[in-house]
């Protein structure tokens, strides 16, 4: 064993969080500061969801409102359903998982073959009733002994961030840090992650990551709720203030395509070995525009950190297939 490796951990619950942080080489030499990324991918879900499963369980759990035998619903477009499936697995709840049919048949089949019951309906706008989260909603008021995750607007999620993403970030960056940046799709990393680092340093610049076709961009630049253009990106792109993100304290916002966030998930793979969502690649895309912002700005060399959201392997038939990418126009 190395000096470094950690001792055992008491059970497999334990392994979601503690992260390692990554310096990325490409993007900081792009952008001519210091950029790290903190490799959630590495949680056992593989993705950052594992996080906001465990702490919006563990919250039910501490009120009372999850009993042995229990069962979790929640909407959700996969990786939180991912961790939750995992989490209730190993305290011995159910799990009834609602997603969208057009997330990657790998989120699909990893659900299943965790044993989540998946249901699957069809995309549509929030303000219809059958969208994934209203229909979650129903099921589970109509399931005895059920809980609704409610990852949106359950602080929950956000309170696990501020207590142990945001505290791991500090500590790894060494208390040096000046910028953070990621894309919303609850909003629970991004409001987490901010207040967090802003109780310990104020001076900490948090920048809203927005991918086309969400409305949070135009919200904190022009106060507006507008979205425009569309993206294939799984997990972000938030069309309202959430529970969760209600004062998340965002400084500054970029709007990113996915062209340009596919450009440095491709990258990321080619160059640095890192096989990653497009979430994450739109994420350093972000990081790369306030690194630029910062200097400008005057800071010398920032240092900013972001999300490696989720592994690339889960969108080995999408993302990862060149035919899929053509026939959007992404190749
Ligand atoms: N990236 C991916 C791949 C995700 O699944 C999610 C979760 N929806 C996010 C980013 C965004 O995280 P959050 O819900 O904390 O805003």
């Amino acid at each position: 064993m190395t000096a470094a490796a950690p001792a055992a951990a008491p059970s497999a619950l334990d392994l979601i969080g503690n992260t390692p942080l990554v310096r990325l080489a490409g993007p900081s030499r792009a952008a001519g500061c210091e950029i790290f990324g903190k490799c959630e991918f590495l949680n056992p879900g593989a993705s950052v969801k594992d996080r906001a499963a465990l702490a919006i369980v563990r919250d039910a759990e501490a009120r009372g409102e999850l009993s042995p035998g229990g069962c979790v619903v929640e909407g959700t477009a996969g990786n939180t359903g991912i961790g939750l499936a995992l989490v209730c697995n190993a305290l011995g709840y159910t799990c009834i998982i609602v997603m969208p049919d057009n997330q990657s048949r790998e989120k699909m089949d990893t659900l299943r073959a965790l044993g989540a019951e998946l249901v699957l309906v069809p995309p549509t706008k929030y303000s219809d009733a059958s969208h994934f989260v209203h229909t979650s909603r129903r099921l589970a008021q109509e399931t005895k002994g059920a809980i609704w995750a409610n990852q949106f607007d359950n602080i929950a999620n956000r309170r696990g961030h501020i207590e142990t993403t945001a505290a791991e970030i500090w500590d790894q960056m060494e208390g040096r840090i000046d910028g953070f940046t990621c894309a919303a799709g609850t909003g629970g990393t991004i409001a987490g992650v901010g207040l967090g680092l802003k109780e310990r340093d104020p001076a900490v610049t948090i920048a809203l990551t927005d991918p086309h076709g969400a409305a949070l961009y135009s919200y904190y630049a022009h106060g507006e709720l507008v979205a425009e253009g569309s993206s294939v990106a799984e997990g972000i792109g938030q069309g309202r203030i959430t529970g969760n993100l209600e004062g998340a304290p965002i400084d500054t916002q970029f709007r990113i395509s996915d062209a340009e966030g596919l450009r440095w998930t491709q990258a990321l793979l080619r160059e640095e070995g890192l096989c990653l969502g497009l979430s994450s690649g739109i994420n350093v895309a972000g990081a790369v525009a306030l690194g630029r912002q910062l200097r400008r700005g005057g800071k010398e060399t920032p240092r900013i950190a972001t999300i490696l959201c989720d592994t690339g392997f889960r969108y080995l038939s999408t993302l990862y297939d060149p035919q899929w990418l053509a026939a959007r126009g992404l190749a």
